[in-house]
């Protein structure tokens, strides 16, 4: 049983746990050598705390908050 599972295992060059920034090492690694064989494993939404909560949604609330606040000044 656990020869035919071994049979049917596929076979990665690497093997990352976790979307994040990860990411930006097999993205290199990846322009380097395309025929890397990449399996990427995350058990939540792709792209880590950066693209899905941290950075980037928070810049995009807070940019448009600071112009808010600007204009507010400018007619005051
Ligand atoms: C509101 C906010 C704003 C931020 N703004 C900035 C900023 O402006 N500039 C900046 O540099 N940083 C900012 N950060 C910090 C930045 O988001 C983190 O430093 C960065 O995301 C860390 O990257 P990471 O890859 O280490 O972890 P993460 O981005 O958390 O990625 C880890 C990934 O691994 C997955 N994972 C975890 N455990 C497992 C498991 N057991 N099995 C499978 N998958 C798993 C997770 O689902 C996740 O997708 C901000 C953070 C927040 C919360």
């Amino acid at each position: 049983m656990l020869f035919c599972s071994v049979l049917r295992m596929k076979e990665y060059d690497i093997i990352t746990i976790g979307s994040g920034s990860a990411m930006n090492i097999v993205s290199a690694m990846m322009q380097s050598n395309p025929s890397l064989r990449v399996a990427v494993i995350d058990k939540d939404e792709p792209g880590g705390i950066c693209l899905t909560r941290g950075c980037i949604p928070s810049k995009i609330l807070l940019y448009p908050a600071e112009l808010v606040r600007t204009m507010e000044r400018a007619t005051a």
